[in-house]
């Protein structure tokens, strides 16, 4: 099997889907592997660390991509060079990357049209069985500790309490709300920097979590069922939402920093932190909405922009795990390894839909789209 490894071209993605030791794993595992010239450079891999992993490096964007029987990348098709990307894979090859089914359901309707076998790494099931494969796992946890990270280089004050001859600093309070994967890192990050934390989610199951990595747990009494069965957050209602900003409003009052992660599978993302709320806020306060991709946790964000408003900063950053490409294109290289030692079996793709990983991931296969929400939006 013929594994190709594109440069991304989504502008500002510096990471790339495999990196040379991964590759190296692959060649020894009987796959040719074919690199375009500078996939690597914006994680800091050259050719050459490509070339002695065993790799060909290819320069022709068109000729790499049609020559993949699996084409691995970390975001979707896109546009290189004035093309569409799409128009290069080769019917019957297998692509494996990010797709965002659900907000580009087109997008999963071309491919099956094309005929191309399409796996989206965001389809992975949250289970013990596939972890090693979990790729929203492994760059959300890169993400939050940036966010923590971010918050800290740009509040006015420091983290950690320091007792000095100069007097006592009292240490920051930080609030996070949603304690999922992302926010559980950025609670142990901003612990490890000395604040003092407490956060909130609407899946109480989370509060263990949250003390569990020296965070105070924020409890509201919610009435209805918050959980689907995956294990993933529910849209609470509109009373329940009404609920939750009211009891939160005291906690962001106080905070020096919020850092929002709340999501929901397949939707806008929850509006939690209000402009009111934002206006009563302290001078010089920090909000990092993680959510600023899905439409913000907080009213006041602006994907990819830091906005002041009346004396608070609202940092709604875009594709963390970017910024930390060297490790995020590690931890997915290895998800995509794993994975893809998974499917493949005496060298031959092996698409077993009785298995519930491949069976969920897989979204669409023979000309067919497999996935019933992406269906469902395009009828
Ligand atoms: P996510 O990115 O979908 O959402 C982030 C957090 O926001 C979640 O914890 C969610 O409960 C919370 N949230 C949603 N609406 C909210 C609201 N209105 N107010 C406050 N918080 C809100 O979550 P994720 O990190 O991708 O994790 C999703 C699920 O998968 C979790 O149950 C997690 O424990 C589980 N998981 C399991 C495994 C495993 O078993 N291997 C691995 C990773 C994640």
């Amino acid at each position: 099997i013929k594994i190709a490894v594109p440069k991304e071209s989504e502008l500002g993605e510096l990471r790339v889907a495999l990196v040379p030791d991964t590759v190296s794993r692959f060649v020894k595992l009987g796959f040719e592997v074919l690199v375009q010239t500078g996939a690597g450079l914006g994680a800091h891999f050259t050719d050459a660390d490509y070339e002695l992993a065993g790799a060909t490096i290819i320069s022709s964007p068109s000729r790499l991509w049609g020559e993949a029987d699996l084409l691995l990348k970390v975001g979707p098709p896109g546009i290189q060079h004035g093309q569409p990307e799409m128009n290069w894979l080769k019917a019957g090859s297998v692509l494996i990357s990010f797709l965002d089914p659900l907000a580009n359901p087109e997008r999963i309707q071309e491919l099956a049209q094309r005929k191309i076998t399409a796996l989206s790494m965001e389809l992975i099931p949250r289970s013990s069985r596939a972890q090693s494969m979990d790729a929203l796992s492994s760059q959300a946890n890169i993400a939050g500790y940036k966010a923590a990270l971010i918050a800290a280089a740009s509040l006015p004050r420091l983290f950690p309490m320091m007792t000095t001859a100069a007097g006592t600093i009292p240490p920051a309070k930080v609030l996070v709300i949603g304690a999922g994967v992302a926010g559980l890192q950025a609670i142990a990050t901003a612990r490890r920097l000395g604040a003092v934390v407490e956060a909130f989610d609407v899946r109480p199951a989370v509060k263990e979590e949250v003390q569990s990595v020296g965070a105070k747990f924020i409890e509201i009494p919610i009435e209805e069922d918050t959980a689907t069965n995956g294990g993933y957050a529910k849209e609470v209602g509109q009373s329940t939402q009404e609920r939750i900003r009211q009891v939160l409003t005291e906690h962001v009052k106080k905070a020096d920093v919020v850092i929002t992660t709340a999501q929901v599978q397949g939707k806008r993302a929850p509006l939690i932190v209000t402009e009111e709320m934002v206006g009563e806020m302290k001078l010089g306060s920090v909000i990092v909405d993680m959510a600023a991709g899905q439409g913000g946790n907080c009213a006041c964000t602006e994907p990819g922009k830091d906005v002041y408003y009346n004396g608070v900063t609202i940092i709604g950053p875009l594709n963390l795990p970017s910024s930390v490409p060297i490790d995020a294109s590690q931890v997915y290289a290895k998800n995509l390894l794993t994975l893809v030692k998974y499917l493949v079996k005496d060298g031959e793709f092996n698409f077993n839909f009785e298995d519930d990983i491949i069976d969920s991931t897989c979204v669409t296969y023979e000309g067919e789209i497999r996935h019933a929400k992406v269906k469902q939006a395009l009828s």
